[in-house]
C-alpha cells in the first residue's frame, strides 16, 4: 500500500511535555494510580479521548475571528445554520454546547416514565440521560459487535431481527424512539452500513417510530461505508453522509469530535411540534436559539470544521492513521479488537494479562504500564468502568479493554511509532505486571475518581517464572 501521508502541514506548535521515570512514577502514585487524575502537563502524548482533542485549520481559526456575537440572529448562526442545514437536510437546527446537552433536551422533550429507546450501544451519557427521564436505553446491537476478534465490515450494525422483535411484541407501545449510533463508540468505534440504516427506517415506518442517530462520527462511518459497502465506491462522503441523515427524523451530534472542534454541538430534527418543546427547554438551560450556549465564534469553528470533516484526503488519512497503529500492535502480538474502528484502538486487556484476575483490573495494570513507561495516557473501559452495580456488587465487565483514542490531526505518525515502541515495552513486561485493588471510589461513574493500590505479592505469572 502506498504511504497515506498527513494530509496537512503545520503552522503553529505546542511543545510536548517530558517527564523522567522518578517523576512518572511520583505523578501516577499522587493521581491514585488512576490517569484520570494526573495533571495534562506529566502526559507526553494522551490518547484518553478523541473528544475535543483536536487540532483545528488555519481556515477554523480565521473564521473564529469572523465570529458574530450577537445575542439573537447572528451572523455566525447563518453559516452555522446553512452548513448543517446543507449536510443533514432536517428542518430544525438547534445548536447546543456539546452532545449530552442535545440529548438532555431531546430525552426530557420526547420521553415518558417507563418508556424504552432501542439503540445499537447506547454511549454513556446517552444512557444516562434516557435513564434519568424514567425510561429504559436498550442494546440491540448484532452479536457479531460484542466479539472482539471477530472481523466483520460493519460491526456496529443493530441487529434487524432482534429490534422488530421488540416493536411488534407487547412492549412495542412503549418505545418511543429508535436511535443508532455511527459509528458505534462504544463497541469499538465500529460503523453501521447504509443497508443497515434503510432497515432500521422501513421499520420505524412500519411500526411508527421516530428514528434518531447519534451522529458523533458520521464522518468516518460515511469513509467506512464508501470502502465497505458495495456500490458506494464512487460516492463523496459528504453525498453518503447525506444520505445517512436523510434516513434519520433527526440527529443528536457532538462537534467535539466530527464537527473537528473544541467544544459545541447541535440537536436536529424535522418535526415541529417537538422542536419547539425543545427550543423551549433549550432556552431554560442553554440560551437563545441562535446560540445554544456557545459563542458565535464557536458556531463558525464547527461550521468550517463540518465542511473539512468530510474532505476524502482528510478521512483517507483518518482512518489509514487508526489502522496503521492497529497493523502495528498486531505484529507485536498485542491483542486487539478487530477491525479496528474509526477512532481508536482497544487492546483486549484481558487477553494481555491472563494471569490477573478480571476483579484485580487488568486494564488498569494496561494503563499505569503505558504511562509509567512512556508518558502515555490511555483509558480503561472494563470492569473499572462498568463492574460496579447499583446494588453495590461487582462482577466481571463482558470485556476488559484498554482504549487508545487518536485526536484527529493533532499527532504525526513518528509520535504514533513512538506509542508502538512503548506498546513493546509494555508487551515484554506483561508477565510482570500485577493488578490493582480500590483504595477508595464513589458509588457512580467511579472510574473518572477511584483511588487504586498496586498489589504486591506473587500473581500466577509470577509463580509460573
Ligand atoms: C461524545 C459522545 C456523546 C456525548 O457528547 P459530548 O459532547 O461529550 O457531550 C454522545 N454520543 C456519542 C456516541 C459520543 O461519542
Amino acid at each position: 500500500m502506498p504511504v497515506i501521508i498527513e494530509p496537512f502541514r503545520i503552522k503553529t506548535v505546542e511543545p510536548l511535555n517530558f517527564t523522567t521515570r522518578a517523576e512518572r512514577e511520583t505523578a501516577l502514585k499522587t493521581a491514585g494510580y488512576n490517569v484520570f487524575s494526573l495533571r495534562a502537563r506529566h502526559v507526553t502524548i494522551d490518547l484518553l479521548t478523541d473528544s475535543g482533542t483536536g487540532a483545528m485549520s488555519a481556515a477554523q481559526w480565521g473564521a473564529i475571528m469572523q465570529g458574530d456575537e450577537s445575542y439573537a440572529g447572528s451572523k455566525s448562526f447563518e453559516r452555522f445554520d446553512s452548513v448543517v442545514r446543507d449536510l443533514t437536510g432536517f428542518k430544525h437546527i438547534i445548536p447546543t454546547h456539546q452532545g449530552r446537552a442535545a440529548e438532555r433536551i431531546l430525552f426530557h422533550s420526547a420521553l415518558q416514565l417507563g418508556d424504552v429507546v432501542v439503540n445499537n450501544i447506547h454511549f454513556d451519557t446517552t444512557r444516562a440521560n434516557v435513564e434519568v427521564e424514567g425510561a429504559e436505553a436498550r442494546d440491540l446491537v448484532i452479536p457479531e459487535g460484542r466479539l472482539t476478534a471477530f472481523v466483520h465490515p460493519f460491526k456496529g450494525n443493530m441487529h434487524l431481527e432482534a429490534l422488530e422483535a421488540v416493536l411488534k411484541g407487547e412492549e412495542g407501545p412503549r418505545v418511543a424512539m429508535v436511535m443508532v449510533t455511527v459509528t458505534n463508540n462504544s463497541g469499538g468505534g465500529q460503523p453501521v452500513s447504509l443497508e443497515n440504516l434503510r432497515a432500521v427506517r422501513a421499520l420505524c415506518d412500519r411500526y411508527g417510530k421516530p428514528f434518531f442517530l447519534d451522529a458523533c462520527r458520521f464522518a468516518e462511518n460515511a469513509w467506512f461505508i464508501k470502502q465497505r459497502e458495495p456500490g458506494h465506491h464512487a460516492r463523496s462522503p459528504k453525498e453518503i453522509a447525506q444520505e445517512m441523515f436523510s434516513l434519520a427524523d433527526g440527529c443528536i451530534m457532538s462537534a467535539k469530535k466530527d464537527g473537528l472542534a473544541n467544544i459545541g454541538g447541535f440537536l436536529a430534527m424535522n418535526d415541529d411540534a417537538l422542536a419547539q418543546k425543545c427550543r423551549n427547554l433549550l432556552i431554560l438551560t442553554e440560551g437563545f436559539p441562535t446560540y445554544g450556549g456557545l459563542a458565535g465564534y464557536d458556531l463558525e469553528a464547527i461550521a468550517q470544521g463540518l465542511v473539512e470533516v468530510v474532505d476524502e484526503n482528510y478521512l483517507r488519512y483518518r482512518i489509514r492513521s487508526i489502522e496503521y497503529l492497529a497493523e502495528r500492535f498486531l505484529s507485536l502480538g498485542i491483542p486487539i479488537v478487530q477491525p479496528p474502528g474509526g477512532h481508536a484502538v482497544y487492546i483486549d486487556a484481558a487477553a494481555l494479562l491472563p494471569h490477573i484476575d478480571p476483579l484485580q483490573y487488568p486494564g488498569i495494570a494496561v494503563v499505569n504500564a503505558f504511562y509509567l513507561e512512556g508518558g502515555i495516557r490511555t483509558c480503561e473501559i472494563g470492569t473499572v468502568m462498568f463492574g460496579l452495580h447499583p446494588d453495590g456488587t461487582e462482577t466481571p465487565a463482558g470485556m476488559e479493554l484498554v482504549r487508545l483514542a487518536i485526536p484527529r490531526r493533532l499527532y504525526t505518525q513518528s509520535h504514533i511509532d513512538y506509542v508502538v515502541e512503548i506498546a513493546a515495552t509494555v508487551k515484554e513486561i506483561s508477565w510482570a505486571l500485577k493488578g490493582y485493588r480500590i483504595a477508595e471510589a464513589p458509588a457512580v461513574l467511579r472510574h473518572f475518581t477511584a483511588r487504586f493500590e498496586p498489589l504486591r505479592g506473587r500473581t500466577a505469572a509470577a509463580q509460573v517464572q
